[in-house]
């Protein structure tokens, strides 16, 4: 993790901690990219909240958008139809359940609509300074399996088992570091094994081929 930390200084953020520094770690902010970035690309997650917040920025107004324009405003990320509808239903309910707050608890966020344990972990993690969360997307369940740091089928196995397999310490910053590596070296297909800074630690379980570059 400390060789992580050093060696993505070079490489971008990814979109939602971006857009979470950019916003002061709004709650909200970070809720609603989130809930875009879902099997969506970093470039298109970003151009889709930008233009989303220039028109609502607030659970309030995002309410009051019709699902139409939000379709039009996020599209072209994945799923787009699914997500406008959640988005438009999860600002509703903050509005009506929550004084258009963001609620800071995992229970209260699982209720949201298309907020799944993910989702919640990272808002708690990057707006509530949460140090009890770990958040497991895809690159962070793919590359702490081919670290061997866990033996596990899905991502929600992967953070019950790292909670286990790894230091307190480290929980914060297990997203950001392994999405970084995994969107610029630990890549899912042809993992950049040569240019990686780890390989010497790294057990490489399953990995079958790798990048020449
Ligand atoms: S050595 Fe290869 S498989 Fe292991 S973390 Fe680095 S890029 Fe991923």
């Amino acid at each position: 993790m400390r060789a992580l930390a050093r060696a993505i200084d070079q490489h971008d953020l990814p979109a939602v901690e971006k857009i979470a520094q950019e916003s002061r770690e709004d709650p909200f902010e970070v809720l609603i990219s989130t809930m875009l970035s879902a099997q969506t690309r970093d470039p298109v997650t970003a151009a889709a909240s930008a233009r989303l917040f220039r028109v609502a920025r607030t659970p309030r107004t995002m309410a009051k958008l019709t699902t139409t324009r939000i379709e039009r405003l996020i599209y072209p990320v994945s799923f787009y139809r699914h997500k406008a509808t959640h988005v438009k239903q999860t600002c509703r309910i903050l509005v009506e359940r929550y004084r258009g707050r963001v609620p800071g608890t995992m229970e209260e966020l699982l209720t949201l609509p298309g907020v799944g344990r993910k989702t919640a972990n990272l808002v708690l993690i990057l707006s509530f300074k949460s140090l009890q969360n770990i958040c497991v997307d895809t690159h962070v369940h793919r590359i702490s399996n081919r670290l061997g740091w866990v033996q596990t089928r899905t991502p929600e196995e992967t953070e019950q088992a790292l909670y286990k397999a790894t230091a307190d310490r480290w929980w914060p910053f297990i997203n950001l570091y392994l999405v970084t590596w995994g969107q610029n070296v630990c890549k899912p297909v042809y993992p950049r094994c040569g240019a990686c800074v780890i390989r010497e630690q790294c057990p490489r379980i399953g990995v079958e081929r790798t990048s020449v570059r």
